[in-house]
């Protein structure tokens, strides 16, 4: 059996959309995972990959870890994912006319998938296939769309943050808290602010140094953040910095940040707790800027009740450890029951 055909019969998602994009030589990927709770969400990731069948095995992967992602912070949507394999990141009028093409794409599939931004594609993108499609969100404001959602993603990390304080620490409260803000992008630098406003201590490490010193905040050695001492480690970067090697370096009490990804492996979630270090499972705490371009977007709200849903995300972290306490087991493991749970009613 082919690598494709053994990836799509092994998937439990409802379909996938392949289509080769002759004129750029990219592939584009579009797996409808679950409608079960509404018309599938998710972002559009353009990048270039070893092969097809490893394009196509990244959106099945993402495509389902959004279904679980939305289920679990309660909004009536489905979950999805779009890859755009591109042989090289294309620039000005190619990458407008991939973008009308593959916009044509999604307008084929009726609203059954709506799309937003992902890793390397942003507001300008969006625009473009908003000319063709209504089935996008996080189009630019001067377009009519909610803009950039990191705002929103860095505030629902600060709320998981207080929420991972008050269950391992006994307060929710910031001040006097030391911080390790890894990656200080568009997550990162504005979690630093929220965190510094508190009066939390923040050390913050990026690869880039000059975003580091902008924050304003101490700097860490990108190669020593991991041991730094710190009360929450709060990854903003990279994906998979949770593994067999890093668990036993790390000197935090919590794992709370915005990055996804975050494990290596699903045994690191155990590994953390066997640790005695509590873990917020990285798509419950990075939630927020979905509840932007969703909330704002497609269910009618305004400014005041996204910022008390994204508030919400705190309720649903103690939730979840509540539960994987009291059944023994990780953090992720007990989202992932609350996901099904609301998957299965
Ligand atoms: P970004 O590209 O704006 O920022 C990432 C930062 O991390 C950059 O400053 C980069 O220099 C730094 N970095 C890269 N490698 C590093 C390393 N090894 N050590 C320290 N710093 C390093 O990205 P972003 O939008 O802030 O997103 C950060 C993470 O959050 C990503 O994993 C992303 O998928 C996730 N996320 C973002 C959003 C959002 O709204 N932007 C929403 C959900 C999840």
């Amino acid at each position: 059996m082919g690598v494709f055909e053994e990836l799509l019969r092994r998937w439990d998602g409802e379909h996938v959309v392949v289509r080769h994009d002759s004129r750029s030589d990219a592939w584009m990927i579009v797996g409808v995972h679950s409608t079960r709770l509404g018309p599938a969400m998710g972002g559009t990731r353009l990048k270039t990959y070893g092969s097809p069948a490893e394009a196509l095995e990244d959106a099945l992967r993402l495509a389902a870890g959004m279904t679980r992602k939305l289920a679990v912070v309660g909004l009536p949507c489905g979950g999805g994912k779009a890859v755009l394999a591109v042989p090289e990141l294309p620039r000005g009028d190619d990458r407008r006319r991939l973008f009308e093409r593959y916009a044509e794409l999604v307008d084929s599939l009726g609203g059954t998938f709506v799309t937003g931004p992902d890793v390397n594609t942003g507001e300008a993108d969006m625009d473009v296939i908003g000319d063709r499609t209504p089935h996008v969100f996080c189009r630019s404001i001067a377009n009519g769309g909610s803009g950039d959602p990191s705002v929103h993603t860095a505030l629902g990390v600060f709320h998981g943050i207080r929420a991972s304080l008050a269950h391992a620490l006994g307060s929710d409260d910031p001040a006097g808290r030391t911080v390790l803000v890894q990656g200080a992008g568009s997550v990162g630098a504005k979690l630093t602010r929220l965190l510094a406003d508190a009066g939390a201590t923040v050390l913050v490490s990026d690869v880039d140094e000059g975003r580091a010193r902008e924050t304003g905040a101490a700097i860490v050695a990108p190669d020593a953040a991991l041991e730094a001492k710190c009360d929450v480690y709060a990854p903003c970067a990279l994906g998979a910095t949770l593994s067999s090697e890093s668990i036993p370096r790390l000197r935090c009490r919590i794992v709370a940040g915005g990055a996804n990804n975050q494990l290596a492996t699903p045994a690191d979630a155990e590994r953390l707790r066997a640790a005695g270090i509590l873990y917020a499972p990285d798509y419950v705490i990075n939630s927020g800027g979905a509840l932007h371009g969703i909330g704002l977007e497609r269910l009618g709200w305004d400014a005041d009740r996204l910022e008390q849903e994204v508030a919400g995300i705190g309720g649903t972290l103690t939730s979840i450890f509540a539960t994987a306490d009291a059944d023994g087991t990780s953090t992720n493991a007990a989202a992932e029951r609350l996901a099904a749970e609301r998957l299965a009613v």
